[in-house]
């Protein structure tokens, strides 16, 4: 019953040239049921021309809603560019900007109750797996949004994108994948049964035209997370019609 999700994260890459190249590429496919994201740096998101038949989201937000806050941007001004997603946590802002669960938990927040759909991203690293914490990790990342605030739940979609597969061309397996997915759908049942089986599960690492179809097969892989293929439109047309 969940219908697929493809989200791409320019990360700090892009330009206004290519929000017209993939808004161009994307009006030619017929998405069907499939929902596909697309998270610009925020300056460019008022360069897409939309309404297309896709969705904008913003890769980061404050847990304020305005103020003196210097750099930062709001769930409103995102929504006001016309974002209706924003990614939550994802492994870089959690590393370089020192971002804790706590202030993660508190985004989240901010974004479900200003309308804006999160991405809450987790994952372990390289170490962690070697070390076999990856579950303990995922659950400690899980417990500190929704332990607290379970009804969050049933308004996120939630992204596993293990650090050591970001960037590297080493995506999980399709079996490590799904595994990671399986735990995750069960631990978020703890927290509420039905929620846990409506939510959407991406995954995210190193997704390419190539690797996403073996991906997308497995039970609990509902759809991905593309950083660097999708910067290339007619790759993330690719990964968007191999979802179904
Ligand atoms: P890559 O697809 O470039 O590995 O990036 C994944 C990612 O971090 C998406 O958020």
């Amino acid at each position: 019953q969940r219908t697929p999700l493809i989200a791409a994260n320019w990360k700090m890459n892009g330009s206004a040239a290519l929000a017209q190249q993939l808004t161009v590429t994307l009006a030619t496919l017929s998405l069907d049921t499939t929902t596909v994201v697309v998270c610009p740096p925020a300056t460019l998101l008022t360069r897409f021309n939309t309404p297309g038949n896709f969705a904008l989201g913003g890769q980061t937000l404050s847990h304020e809603s305005s103020g003196a806050y210097t750099g930062e941007i709001s769930a409103e001004l995102l929504q006001e560019a016309g974002a209706s997603y924003v990614i939550v946590g994802h492994s870089e802002r959690r590393m370089l900007n020192f971002e804790s669960d706590e202030l993660i938990a508190a985004k989240l927040k901010q974004a479900v109750s200003s309308g804006l759909t999160p991405i809450l991203c987790v994952g372990e690293s390289l170490q962690q797996r070697q070390q076999e914490k990856t579950q303990q990790v995922i659950a400690r990342q899980l417990d500190a949004v929704y332990a607290s605030q379970p009804e969050l739940l049933l308004k996120s979609v939630i992204a596993y994108e293990p650090i050591w597969a970001i960037g590297t061309g080493e995506s999980a397996t399709p079996q490590q994948a799904q595994a990671t997915h399986a735990f995750i759908r069960q631990h978020l049942a703890q927290y509420d049964a039905q929620a846990a089986e409506t939510v959407k599960l991406l995954y995210g690492g190193s997704v390419n035209a190539d690797n996403c179809a073996a991906l997308f097969q497995q039970a609990d892989i509902d759809g991905a997370l593309v950083g660097g293929a999708s910067l290339k439109p007619a790759e993330f047309a690719q990964i968007c019609l191999a979802v179904t």
